[in-house]
């Protein structure tokens, strides 16, 4: 059994309330919630960060996660708009290291990085 909490819920072997999935991704809302809507859209493939989508094959899915957010925010209450986060690594504050976006929104955000 894989250690990675994200392969697991690929595999089925831990619950996740999923919104989408096909042979190449699957997204599943956060289960500790930032804002009205926070989902994640993670590859079936394990990629541990951002820094490791360096195949071809690999940026093509990274590129079909990018994509899928905007129908995902569409699709669970956010059509006026949400914000995607990619965190990387260590100074990144990334916990879970298998590649991830969080779609957040449902709710005006908070500015940053302004
Ligand atoms: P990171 O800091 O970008 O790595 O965020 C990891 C996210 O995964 C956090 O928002 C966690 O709440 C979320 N998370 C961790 N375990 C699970 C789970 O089993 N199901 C759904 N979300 C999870």
């Amino acid at each position: 059994m894989s250690d990675c909490i994200f392969c697991r819920i690929v595999a089925g072997q831990i619950p996740a309330t999923k919104v989408f999935e096909d042979e190449d991704v699957v997204a599943f809302r956060d289960i500790h919630p930032q804002a009205a809507l926070h989902v994640l859209i993670i590859p079936k493939k394990h990629i541990a960060t951002l820094f490791d989508v360096v195949p071809e094959e690999d940026q093509a899915v990274l590129g079909k996660m990018l994509a899928l957010a905007p129908r995902i925010a569409s699709e669970n209450g956010s059509a006026d708009g949400f914000r995607t986060i990619i965190n990387t690594g260590r100074l990144g504050g990334q916990e879970v290291y298998h590649l991830h976006i969080h779609v957040v929104g449902g709710q005006a955000m908070p500015a940053m990085l302004k």
